[in-house]
């Protein structure tokens, strides 16, 4: 919802920028080890600055330069793409031939938009506690598959500052995904396509009448949480067109009259009771089981923007960027207390802004550059720094090993 607290003007993202924006930890999160490697200086940024200018190809040796522009550009916001065989700000000078995307984090990205369909307590740009549970629902299942399916484990989870959120994971297999590799994991975890959303056949998620086996463990996180989140909070069965959709995935049309009828005759049966009179009919015709887990499935799996993960060269919104519209900053959320979360409560830069001026009444105005540290800000660096520390031991038994190897 607009207010008149918002402002992102340029003077506030100015002073954002210089006194709290996190140069050093975003750093270090790319570079995976202290000394600039390639990992940071052939890493491409791009700009948006004040009026939507949009300023590609941009690149960097170290974590001041990165500040330094920043703070001189004074963008609206800066998006991170792959690393490339050279530097991006030289892709002038190079030959096209000599100049690719090389390895890049594995990104996904996860929106409320693509919940529109079936979510009952907001819309558009809108988002609250209760539907963040859509979200919620969406990183555990991707956490775990990611994790137990394809066994990386450098994960770092994002809220964008709106409705959706970002996952980059930096393991190093993971960096070094082909793009067609990347095209085929992300079609292994995607069983909702957002383009079809507006189709009313009802979805095929199985072969020969199986789910695939993502589906099958997603399914068994996903039975655990839809009666709370599909049934009570948003109550989707509760209007006429939400039951009518349900009724769809039933393909005995003896039982869909009947319940029809029954939900007509009684309109305040809430979306509760009509699940439990499908479940009291299947106890006794378990034919009708597999169209009960298809209805899970739809209304909670994860429902991806594929085309973000897809490619190499996919910018996407660093952490710790406000975001224009909520000023908002996109913070770094921690996946065990991802259901707690809530996106209102995530700090604006205005607040941020008035921490500082509170401190700065008490101290006097010596201006240091890590003034996150006095913010509210602090638990989200220090998550994002925590994880960092985790790429960089990496890195550091890594090169331990090729040490002793000789
Ligand atoms: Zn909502």
């Amino acid at each position: 919802m607009p207010s008149a607290e918002i402002d992102v003007s340029p003077e506030v993202m100015l002073t954002f920028y210089r006194r709290l924006y996190p140069f050093k930890t975003i750093f270090n999160w790319l570079n995976h080890e202290h000394a600039p490697s390639r990992l940071f200086t052939h890493r491409e940024f791009a700009f948006t600055l004040q009026g939507d200018v949009y300023l590609r190809y941009q690149s960097f040796n170290n974590a001041d330069e990165l500040k330094k522009q920043v703070c001189q550009l004074n963008p609206t916001r800066f998006e991170i793409g792959p690393v490339y065989s050279a530097r991006p700000r030289d892709k002038k000078t190079i030959r096209a031939g000599a100049f690719s995307p090389q390895v890049r984090e594995l990104v996904f990205d996860i929106d409320m938009t693509d919940y529109d369909p079936i979510r009952t307590c907001c819309k558009d740009a809108g988002i609250c506690k209760k539907c963040w549970g859509f979200i919620a629902a969406a990183v555990h299942v991707i956490d775990s598959a990611i994790r137990d399916e394809f066994g990386y484990e450098k994960l770092i989870w994002v809220y964008s500052g709106r409705r959706g959120i970002h996952l980059w994971i930096s393991d190093k297999e993971a960096m070094e995904l082909t793009d067609q590799q990347r095209k085929s994991l992300v079609g292994w975890l995607t069983a909702i396509h957002p383009t079809a959303k507006e189709s009313s056949k009802k979805p095929n998620f199985r072969f020969g009448g199986k789910l695939p086996p993502s589906l099958q463990n997603a399914l068994q996180y996903l039975k655990t949480i839809f009666g709370e989140l599909i049934l009570t909070e948003q109550d989707c069965f509760e209007s006429e067109e939400g039951y009518e959709e349900l009724l769809q995935y039933i393909s005995d049309s003896r039982t869909v009259e009947s319940l029809r009828t029954k939900w007509e005759d009684s309109p305040s049966r809430s979306s509760e009771d009509k699940w439990n009179d499908l479940l009291r009919i299947a106890s006794s015709r378990p034919n009708l089981i597999p169209a009960l887990e298809d209805v899970i499935i739809q209304y909670t799996y994860p429902r991806l923007d594929a085309e973000v993960s897809k490619h190499r060269n996919h910018l996407l919104k660093a952490p710790f960027c406000i975001h224009p519209k909520t000023g908002r900053v996109c913070v770094p959320l921690d996946v065990t207390s991802i259901d707690k979360f809530d996106p209102e409560g995530v700090p604006t830069v205005g607040q941020l802004l008035q921490e500082l001026d509170a401190i700065g009444r008490e101290e006097g105005a010596a201006i240091s550059h890590s003034d996150w540290e006095k913010t509210s800000l602090k638990p989200y660096v220090d998550l994002l720094d925590r994880h960092s520390q985790g790429l960089m031991d990496e890195v550091r038994k890594e090169k331990r090993k090729d040490d002793v190897s000789w």
